[in-house]
């Protein structure tokens, strides 16, 4: 019994270490909690979690560029487009089913409850319309300036600044979300300002991180390009295709060195944020079958849709296909944010679920950036939500357009921590819903944010594996594998 049980914790020791470190980081912030820390010792205690966060983040650029351009030159003309579009289409049709999912939960559920306030034609107005923020997203994918990309968030992207600011000299308890529109030379052409005022207990602080980031779709769109381009040169590109994969290769070792950080960092992550949060009971009745509704949605979604969708494509078990990505899982869980998750996401896919690498490395950073299947379906449950606090009646076309501007804000998202809650704007205009009232949700959103990533981390690893099955017949070649271009192995 011995032998085996150190059998199994070789085998499986860093995902053992990732589990115990999550139920250790729960219990430290509980008992933490207790000792009442300053605000400085617990920023102290949160610096390992915050290294964590900071080694994913460096690797997502390299990450993204040499897996999309290795990747897609690695595949020839037919098989890149036919993945493409396979790949889009199901992205798209899993993130509108999760709308679907999310509307019927919270039709059944009806946290809102009953009449509780008038809504108002001051709360009405209009921030930014959805067809500017459609604009955005398109003008996103094609950015003016690459280097600017990589640091600089645009238009709607930026929207996920969230300022916690004093709004008036004189108050201390108004807070305002700040967002700022950029032109194309990074200058700010205009700043809208939610003044969300809470009640005392739901003072909204901005997470570290928030606000940085880069145009990862633009650089997604660039790189996929470059791939497809590079596949099409032959012998010609093969020296920039090897560079590419040198340098994907690379960066997977450095994850699998920094990998055995990573259960440290995620004691402090989850710790650290257990001790900032507000206290529990302050939260109300509506709020908590908000958040209830909001759970049920994403179990039904990534539970039972996604892994059954999966069987019946591959004919394979879904379980141990989940199996082999529960570190990044975990990881999605302790960092909010699916960009950070990719290097994880990437090692578990290949080493333990043996993905084809040509697919991975096109399926999984496109996943990370536009396939948001947890953020759509939280999206539409929240909107509805607020309608019905306001006791607001929703038409029929006001459902659809609810389904089809959260499914567009899910994709405009970016994948970093709570950029939904803001891209969530972007549904309540459209269907003239109060956008103050995104306060409403605030206390409880850190929360459903890591639960609706793991969602959306589930879904583009699951897309990894469907679309590994489809395409096999494509690699292999009388009987044998048909051999990456450039690849040093
Ligand atoms: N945190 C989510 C992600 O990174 C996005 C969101 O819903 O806020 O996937």
């Amino acid at each position: 019994i011995l032998a085996r049980v150190k059998d199994v914790c070789k085998r499986n020791g860093l995902l053992i270490l990732s589990v115990l470190s999550v139920t250790v980081g729960c219990l430290l912030g509980f008992f933490l909690r207790t000792r009442r820390l300053s605000q400085q010792e617990i920023s102290y205690f949160q610096f390992p979690g915050e290294l964590l966060m900071r080694m994913l983040k460096m690797l997502i650029l390299p990450l993204v560029v040499s897996s999309l351009m290795s990747g897609l030159a690695a595949l020839d003309a037919k098989t890149s487009s036919r993945l493409g579009i396979i790949t889009i289409t199901y992205y798209l049709w899993t993130t509108f089913v999760a709308v679907i999912v999310g509307i019927i939960m919270v039709s059944i559920i009806h946290p809102g409850g009953a009449a509780q306030k008038e809504s108002t034609e001051e709360g009405r107005k209009q921030i930014m319309s959805s067809a500017d923020a459609l604009l955005d997203l398109i003008r996103n994918m094609f950015p003016a300036n690459l280097v600017e990309a990589t640091f600089k968030q645009y238009r709607t992207k930026t929207i996920s600044i969230i300022k916690s600011s004093k709004a008036s000299p004189e108050s201390t308890t108004h807070h305002v979300i700040i967002y700022g529109v950029q032109d194309e030379n990074g200058s700010n052409v205009q700043n809208f300002a939610l003044d969300i005022t809470p009640p005392p207990e739901v003072i909204y602080k901005s997470e570290p991180g928030t606000s940085d980031g880069m145009n990862v779709l633009g650089i997604v769109i660039f790189s996929a390009t470059m791939g497809i381009m590079l596949g099409r040169m032959g012998s010609s590109g093969v020296p920039l295709v090897s560079f590419c994969q040198c340098l994907n290769e690379s960066v997977m070792k450095i994850v699998a060195v920094a990998v055995w950080y990573f259960p440290f960092g995620i004691v402090f992550l989850i710790a650290g944020k257990i001790l900032e949060m507000d206290d529990p009971s302050t939260i109300g009745k509506k709020l908590g079958f908000y958040a209830i509704t909001v759970v049920c949605g994403l179990v039904v979604h990534g539970l039972f849709i996604l892994p059954m969708t999966y069987f019946f494509i591959t004919k394979k078990n879904p379980i141990v296909f989940m199996r082999g990505i529960l570190q990044a899982l975990l990881i999605a869980l302790a960092t909010s944010s699916s960009s950070a998750t990719l290097p994880i996401t990437f090692k578990c896919l290949l080493e333990n679920n043996h993905v084809d690498r040509r697919i991975a490395r096109f399926v999984l950073p496109v996943g990370a950036t536009i396939n948001m299947d947890g953020t759509a379906l939280y999206e539409a449950v929240a909107a509805i939500f607020i309608a019905q606090v306001n006791n607001y009646e929703l038409d029929f076309g006001q459902i659809i357009t609810i389904s089809i501007t959260a499914t567009a804000a899910s994709i405009g998202a970016a994948g970093i921590p709570q950029a939904g809650l803001v891209t969530m704007v972007i549904v309540l205009t459209s269907v003239g819903l109060p956008t103050d009232d995104i306060t409403l949700i605030i206390a409880v959103d850190w929360a459903l944010d890591r639960f609706r990533t793991m969602i959306n981390v589930l879904g583009d690893a699951l897309a990894a594996g469907i679309m590994a099955h489809i395409c096999r017949k494509e690699f292999i070649k009388d009987g044998e594998e048909v051999p990456l271009i450039g690849e040093s192995k």
